[in-house]
């Protein structure tokens, strides 16, 4: 039985791969089923058979070559096997083979480990996957294989697994050109997170079948007849069988299945070498149907990024029905669904493979170069992990250098995000553009076909602030890090200026002198007065002479002690609701009534009154966990008699006082910045905006006249848009 099974896999890689070590693929079958003998799946089967369906899905669906089949199939033995090592793997088989084993067993323990982050796990995915791209290449079929098999794992597995294949393996595949695993990964992930609609979907499909199989035929028959006249020999099909895209599309856009259903997609396979037969394809589409012509894509003249290639056009079908068509060459579709895999299986140029892969590799490289550091802590893993996902699912347009080089940017990259394409040190001395011959400005939106040419000074930067304005990653990184260097350097500057006058005068080199210097020359936190010194807008001797009147002046200077957190929550929320007022029952309230404490509830939540024995009516939230436990637990129907309604007078169409708590990094203008945010959305009035900032940083509330919790949530995140803001909520209950 071990034979015949080996047999199948050898047979299926003598027809997929270039070269085939038999030797090397048959003795490392035996190897794995020595090493797993005692092992068993979780279904009951012996271990090897996982194994063994990993290096059929390398060979079959991804084939590269004979190295990542062996690499599948011991996959698990440094893993699963106790007495097997690294170095036993690599004396059996080499180095490489070891080293991917190896690669994809660290690859697993990263993304089950809990302590790190997320993102961060996905940034050790990345760099261990560029050391060797057939680490990936395996752990995509293991993952493929362990979802295809989930239904044996308890629920609470099949749910983590499934999100991480949604979140991280499916965006992956989508990105190495791999459109059948990705769309396989989304259907089983789909099948296990959304159980109920994958069912329903499901079944709506089986029952529309019949009539779309009708469709489907009636659409080809006139098309079939055209092609062959003209001696085109071609595969098509019109299948519509990746359900997670139907479901997205019909929770992303808001449309019925049949609305999402009805639109047919075709597919013509052209058994050609020739890309000018998918013209003449698409001439002959266009001649039967009526082209709908801003439908019309060309993906064989400006490939995607991950190698796709293929016509798009959108015609009118018989009955009316409009149907996407899509036209492609017989290895141009192996590149759609198999990836850069498919770029080895072709005889294509070595030179073409080599530049095909290295534009990927270089492409890996760009997203994981992230501001040294920031990589570290969690919020620069989340960037990193937001920029990625930015970058793979967005569409691409391509533009042209001067000279007619070709660029792919993603849509909505500015001139700004072009120049760094070219070279971080263009995009950093950019100081114009020209997009086709014209000069505009530098944050202008670039469209496909656009010709841009950057206009650059030796002597002068780009502004920091320009990372509002460039959506890559990789012109986001430079700018940050070049910002970081620049304020380094300038504090350096200022910090050597003071250490070499406080070395003479004998001044202790600790900050306490300085931060008491600061707050008698009114800097807002330490580093601005070193800027300040740094620039000579201040002199090192001001600082001097601050240091020392400090004790003299220390009465003066006295912190203003930090009013408790709390203390300064409850002025907050007295003020808010003394403004509003209640109403009890629908009328304005004239008995006693106090909030409660445990949900401290503020204009704008949705409120509930309870009646007290003696103390009038407490408000709560509604969603407070006290009144919901009242609600549900208890079966005394007189406790639920004590429950009453309460409400904000006006609500929906008067104003009232919201507060919103914000930190960050102190710099100039933060103020302003603040204030525009808020003033500038909707005309929202300022009542008050207090800050307190300590050495660098600052914390403090913004209170602002809102109309409902949904304005006062907008005002929320465009604060946190502002740079310098690292948090900003809304004020609730401190505890
Ligand atoms: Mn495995």
């Amino acid at each position: 039985m071990h034979r015949q099974k080996l047999e199948a896999l050898l047979a299926v890689c003598r027809n997929n791969l270039a070269t085939v070590d038999e030797g090397l693929i048959s003795h490392a079958f035996s190897y794995m089923l020595q090493a797993h003998k005692e092992h068993r799946r979780k279904s009951g089967e012996p271990y090897y058979t996982h194994p063994y369906a990993v290096a059929m899905i390398v060979a079959q669906e991804i084939p590269l070559d004979d190295v990542s089949v062996v690499a599948a199939l011991l996959h698990d033995v440094i893993e699963d096997c106790e007495d097997y090592t690294y170095e036993d793997l690599a004396e059996e088989f080499g180095a490489t083979i070891a080293d991917i084993v190896e690669g994809a067993t660290k690859i697993s323990t990263i993304l089950v480990s809990k302590e790190i982050t997320k993102a961060e796990n996905y940034r050790k995915l990345m760099v261990s996957m560029i050391q060797d791209i057939r680490v990936i290449l395996v752990k995509f079929a293991d993952r493929l294989h362990n979802m295809r098999t989930l239904e044996f794992v308890n629920e609470q597995k099949q749910e983590r697994i499934a999100r991480e294949t949604l979140e991280i393996f499916a965006p992956l595949a989508h990105r190495f050109g791999l459109g059948r695993i990705k769309w396989e990964l989304e259907d089983l992930s789909f099948k296990y997170l959304h159980a109920e609609e994958y069912r329903q979907l499901k079944k709506q499909i089986s029952v529309k079948r019949r009539d779309r199989e009708d469709y489907i035929k009636r659409f080809c028959a006139p098309l079939e007849k055209e092609l062959a006249k003209v001696n085109l020999s071609f595969e098509m099909s019109g299948r519509p069988k990746h359900l997670y895209s139907i479901y997205k599309k019909m929770v992303d856009r808001n449309k019925t299945f049949d609305e999402i259903y009805d639109l047919f997609a075709i597919r013509i396979i052209l058994d050609t070498r020739e890309e000018k037969d998918c013209y003449l394809a698409y001439a002959i589409v266009c001649e039967v149907y009526t082209p709908i012509p801003e439908r019309y894509k060309n993906y064989i003249a400006l490939p995607k990024q991950n190698g796709y290639k293929s016509i798009h056009t959108t015609v009118l079908g018989p009955d009316g029905k409009m149907a996407e068509v899509q036209i492609r060459t017989r290895e141009m579709h192996e590149v759609a669904e198999k990836g850069i895999a498919a770029h080895w299986a072709y005889k294509e140029s070595i030179q073409n493979k080599a530049s095909a892969f290295e534009n990927w590799i270089r492409w890996v490289r760009e997203i994981l170069e992230s501001p040294q550091g920031a990589a570290s802590d969690e919020e620069g893993a989340r960037q990193l992990l937001d920029n990625f996902r930015r970058n793979l699912y967005q569409d691409e347009i391509v533009v042209f250098t001067p000279k007619g080089d070709l660029i792919v940017l993603p849509n909505g990259a500015t001139t700004v995000d072009f120049a760094f394409e070219i070279h971080s040190e263009v995009g950093l001395h950019t100081i114009g553009a020209k997009v086709n011959g014209r000069i505009v400005p530098l944050n202008r939106k670039l469209h496909s076909g656009d010709q841009v040419e950057i206009i650059t000074s030796k002597n002068q930067y780009l502004s920091a602030d320009w990372e509002q304005n460039v959506v890559t990653h990789k012109a986001k990184t430079a700018i940050r890090r070049y910002q970081n260097e620049q304020t380094k350097q300038i504090l350096q500057s200022g910090r050597e200026k003071w250490e070499r006058k406080a070395k003479k005068l004998k001044i202790p080199l600790d900050e306490e002198p300085l931060l008491h210097a600061a707050k008698v020359l009114r800097f807002p936190g330490l580093s601005k007065m070193m800027v300040a010194l740094a620039k000579d807008e201040i002199s090192v001797d001001d600082i001097v002479r601050a240091v020392k009147t400090v004790e003299a002046e220390a009465e003066e200077s006295v912190d203003i002690p930090q009013r408790d957190q709390q203390e300064v929550f409850e002025e907050f929320a007295e003020r808010a609701r003394s403004e509003k007022g209640i109403m009890i029952d629908g009328e304005a309230a004239d008995i006693e009534y106090e909030f409660a404490r445990c949900c401290s509830p503020l204009p704008g939540d949705e409120v509930i009154g309870f009646v007290t024995l003696g103390h009038g009516i407490k408000i709560h939230r509604r969603n407070c966990k006290n009144i919901q436990r009242l609600m549900q637990d208890t079966n005394d129907a007189s406790m639920r008699d004590r429950l009453i309604d309460i409400s904000w007078p006006g609500e929906g169409d008067s104003e009232y006082l919201g507060g919103i708590r914000v930190e960050g990094e102190d710099r100039p203008g933060i103020l302003n910045e603040i204030a525009l945010a808020v003033t500038s959305y909707q005309n929202t009035n300022i009542r008050s905006v207090n800050i307190e900032t300590e050495k660098t940083f600052f914390h403090g509330s913004v209170l602002v006249t809102v109309r409902s919790l949904e304005h006062l949530q907008r005002l929320i995140e465009r604060l946190k848009k502002v740079k310098g803001i690292s948090s900003a909520q809304r004020y609730i209950e401190m505890s």
